[in-house]
């Protein structure tokens, strides 16, 4: 059995629409699909799930919410109409829009919560009701009735574990599903939303519940790329990659697959496949627990993500002196900031942290440090960008770190901290933001072409 997600892009109108019934109809193992809510139809179009943000911050001021509302009623309206379907549910549409402001005005994060599932929700509904209509047996499932139990912290939901055996009775049903993505109920009886971008985690959570064969998540490119399309031109798609290779680039700006989707696939390895909804016939990327690892491909892909702070420390023998680590990082934990790498030398010390981490907290965070841990010499950078290297292969291939570093000083850039973690699957480099695309190019033309850009 496969289960098969569909992003907004996917479902945007009627047309797009039209084309992922096609392809979950061409195949008997697709059972069970999840729908994102309509997304861009093109360049300058709002999402359905931000108009839904619009219309809650309407609502919460309490504004005339009027406009908003009918702005989403004629999104779905565009659907129904372009696939010649009776339009009832834009009255029920409508009417819970309303039922949600009325009930849910004076709790805030609640009402935020089932507001934004009202995007994937009506989107699954309208699906699941033209798919029959066309003679194709098919059923809305609710992520109540599917028995997505979720935490109860409103647009950061976990998933319960007892909801994965509750979903394996999926597998019953005759007929083909139809599932929203993006949220769970709590125990507590409330909507709550996954982080955005939540459909993958809808798809990936009923993928292990009902221990599918594969799950299959369309999108609108062709697979993942070795690197941003914007900085290097058609770079090539990966055909094969590994979870774990996976989280190390999504970590560092590889926007095609959520994060947080790869943690219940990856217990159970149901292999992932990325695809393109406008061109299914292409191989797209496969992410599976292992891949075969030649000469061609140790490095799997390249990213770079900007927006990083450090914290750089010196004290004169600190790797002598027990528990001074841990009391810079009691500071950092009293101000609730969490940090991402932690180089460190015989004498120094560097914490690296997105820089949203600790805006607005910077002076009394080192304030605190100086107080507390008696440094030497304590300075902050900011504009810091992350350069990722990410390829399983790495720790088997002697020499993977000096031609990087090699294509990265052809290139002229200066590195001003690097980075091997245990894991060795990935070498990270600490780079001026001004340099962040010179050293995308630079280690793509080096690591695929075998070419180095001199500057
Ligand atoms: N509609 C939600 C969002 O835009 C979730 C998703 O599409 O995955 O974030």
């Amino acid at each position: 059995m496969k289960v098969a997600k569909f992003g907004g892009s996917s479902v945007s109108n009627a047309e797009q629409i039209k084309k992922v019934l096609k392809i979950v109809n061409s195949d008997p193992e697709r059972k069970i699909t999840i729908v994102s809510a309509p997304g861009k139809r093109h360049q300058s179009d709002i999402k359905t799930t931000d108009l839904l943000i619009r219309l809650y911050e309407k609502a919460i001021a309490k504004l005339n919410y009027t406009a908003k509302k009918e702005e989403i009623v004629q999104r779905y309206a565009d659907i129904v109409h372009e696939l010649n379907m009776d339009d009832h549910i834009l009255k029920s549409i409508d009417e819970t829009l309303e039922r949600y402001i009325t009930t849910l005005k004076n709790k805030p994060p609640r009402l935020l919560d089932a507001l934004l599932s009202c995007g994937e929700d009506f989107n699954a509904q309208i699906i699941a009701e033209y798919n029959n209509s066309q003679g194709i047996p098919t059923r809305y499932v609710s992520p109540g009735e599917a028995g997505i139990t979720v935490s109860d912290l409103p647009q950061n939901a976990q998933i319960l574990d007892h909801s994965y055996e509750e979903l394996y009775n999926l597998r019953n049903y005759k007929e083909k599903l139809i599932i929203p993505g993006f949220f769970g109920i709590s125990r507590q009886n409330y909507v709550v939303t996954f982080p955005r971008g939540g459909s993958d985690i809808t798809g990936a959570i009923v993928a292990r519940g009902v221990r599918a064969d594969l799950y299959e998540n369309f999108t609108d490119v062709s697979g993942i790329f070795r690197a941003n399309p914007v900085i290097v031109k058609q770079p090539q798609v990966i055909d094969e990659i590994t979870y774990r290779e996976m989280r190390e680039l999504s970590y560092a700006g590889f926007g095609v697959f959520h994060d947080e989707a790869l943690q219940p696939l990856h217990k159970d390895r149901i292999p992932v496949l990325i695809k393109n909804t406008n061109r299914p016939h292409e191989l797209g990327t496969y992410i599976r627990h292992d891949r075969e690892i030649n000469t061609n491909n140790v490095v799997s892909g390249i990213s770079c993500d900007k927006g990083f702070t450090v914290i750089n420390i010196k004290k004169y023998l600190m790797n002598r002196q027990v528990g001074f680590t841990r009391k810079v990082l009691g500071v950092l934990e009293d101000y609730n900031i969490s940090f991402d790498h932690m180089p460190s030398g015989i004498d120094s010390i560097s914490i690296i942290m997105r820089s949203k981490e600790i805006e607005h907290k910077e002076e009394q965070v080192l304030n605190d440090i100086r107080k507390h841990c008696d440094v030497d010499e304590l300075g902050v950078e900011h504009d810091l960008a992350i350069l990722m290297i990410v390829g399983e292969g790495m720790h088997r291939i002697v020499g993977t770190a000096s031609r990087i570093t090699h294509a990265l000083a052809e290139a002229n850039i200066n590195l001003k901290m690097m980075n091997q973690g245990a894991s060795e699957i990935s070498i990270m480099f600490g780079i001026d933001v001004e340099d962040a695309e010179k050293a995308v190019k630079a280690t793509y033309e080096y690591c695929y072409n075998g070419k180095c850009i001199v500057t």
